[in-house]
């Protein structure tokens, strides 16, 4: 038995089991150094970003203490966004598989608040959200955390870059003194010495080495002098890569909005996400490019946070980021788990400098060749259908496979991921057949009821 196997671990039998069926083989650096000291009940500090497996540490860590019996909130997970809170719940609710009946809320802005508030009243386990909002239901007294013995926060950078330091003062003051406090943050500047300082007891603090994602990234750089040029480059790394999923990344709302036009123009399966889309809108570009019906993202480093795809196998930097910190943020998207990635940065003779900040050495590479712009783009495997009902309308996953693969229907093998929003569910669907399937739902039914369903691609 070696020391980076979960049995090494004083966990739940349940527990341990579950991490076999989730194909968890062995910790990940961050595990093995944080999990022993947190199930020993001490603060930990962990240095981990996304990707390292951070989120089981945590999630292990509160579910080992929970005592499912009693349906008082007794652990917190603050996070910066709203899609890390979901995947925070969707990860600690696979982990908690061999648990039964554990209630775990998503708490976050953007959502109506009247329903959390029903959520809240039949009692849960864990609460999971974002400061703003737990804040705001501390405020109306609708949420007590009084009993909480475990308190997490997770990307804490992140959440002070964002503004949340009041908000997580606030929170933690309503919090006893006797918990168990966990910070994870993917940089430590001084602020968060500072909260740590303030929040937390004696913390062990933990690195995990980031040695073998270094070694799986590739990185290349191509110079180049105009707009036009910069704009080629990117046509003809995409085309020569053909990656499921790549993410570019610019450094203002409007260049991601430009770029992802632009390639749409030139045939490309492309959507851009920034701060100016509402939030269904966002969801919803998330949602295509998770389902790989989209195959390139043009994002901000603001709209990109929380954005937990694994298998990203091409990163383009369409500018130069302004901080280094934020050049390895952006290339760490891709080679995770032991994948290798590609990163491109693009750059003109003005973004010299931000390149020698990366104290890394640059030499400028080639760029593949033209004929790359005239060779065909690859349509994505994949295509989304949206259909109009969701939970509210008591739709699950299991009624959309069963839907799609009845008489006449889709084979299940051709079905991928499925969404099931409050009001519309969004399924990937194997794009050959998607036509097959877009009529098998429109001439039946979803359990008894006519849905609208179309085509999102
Ligand atoms: P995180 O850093 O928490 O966002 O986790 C990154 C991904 O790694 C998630 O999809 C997890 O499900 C997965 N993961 C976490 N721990 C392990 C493990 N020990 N073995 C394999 N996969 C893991």
């Amino acid at each position: 038995m070696s020391t980076s196997d979960f049995s090494s671990l004083k966990l739940h039998p349940g527990l341990l089991k579950n991490l076999g069926s989730l194909g968890y083989e062995s910790m990940t650096p961050i595990q093995a150094l944080s999990l022993p000291a947190i199930l020993d009940g001490k603060d930990v500090i962990g240095q981990g970003k996304t990707g390292s497996g951070k989120t089981a540490a945590f999630g292990l860590g509160l579910l080992h203490k929970l005592n499912v019996k009693s349906y008082k909130v007794q652990s917190i997970v603050l996070c910066p966004t709203r899609e890390l809170a979901d995947q925070v719940s969707v990860e600690i609710r696979n982990l908690a598989r061999a648990i039964h009946n554990i209630k775990i809320l998503t708490l976050c802005g953007g959502a109506p608040f009247g329903p959390q508030i029903g959520s809240l009243e039949h009692g849960a386990h864990i609460v999971v959200g974002t400061p703003g909002r737990i804040e705001e239901h501390l405020r109306k007294k609708t949420l007590k955390l009084d009993h909480v013995e475990m308190l997490v926060l997770d990307e804490a950078d992140r959440m002070l870059d964002m503004g949340f330091q009041d908000a997580i003062d606030d929170i933690v003051e309503k919090i006893p003194d006797n918990r168990q406090t966990l910070l994870f943050s993917a940089t430590y500047p001084q602020e968060i010495e500072d909260i740590a300082m303030r929040v937390m007891n004696n913390p062990v603090v933990v690195n995990a080495p980031s040695t073998d994602e270094e070694s799986t990234i590739k990185q290349y750089f191509y110079q180049i002098n105009t707009d036009d040029e910069r704009m080629n480059a990117l046509r003809i790394l995409l085309a020569k890569h053909k990656s499921e999923s790549t993410l570019v990344f610019c450094n203002t709302k409007l260049d991601t909005q430009d770029v992802a036009d632009e390639l749409v123009h030139y045939g490309f399966y492309a959507l851009a996400i920034h701060g100016d889309l509402d939030q269904r809108e966002r969801d919803q570009a998330l949602i295509r490019f998770s389902n790989k019906s989209v195959s390139v993202l043009v994002a901000t480093d603001v709209a990109a946070r929380g954005l937990d795809i694994d298998a990203l196998d091409l990163v383009v930097n369409f500018n130069v980021a302004h901080d280094p910190e934020v050049h390895v943020h952006r290339i760490g998207r891709t080679g995770r788990a032991g994948r290798s990635g590609i990163a491109a940065t693009l750059f003109n003779d003005r973004e010299t400098r931000k390149l020698d900040a990366l104290e890394i050495d640059v030499t400028a590479d080639e760029l593949p060749s033209d004929s790359y712009l005239d060779k065909p783009i690859k349509r994505p495997e994949m295509t989304t259908l949206k259909i109009d009902g969701g939970k509210k309308q008591k739709l699950r996953p299991g009624d959309i496979v069963g839907g799609l693969t009845g008489k006449d229907g889709i084979p299940g093998t051709a079905i991928g991921k499925i969404t099931v929003s409050s009001n519309w569910s969004y399924v990937a669907v194997e794009s050959g057949l998607v036509k097959a399937a877009l009529t098998k739902i429109q001439n039946d039914k979803l359990k008894g009821k006519t849905f609208r369903v179309r085509i999102l691609s």
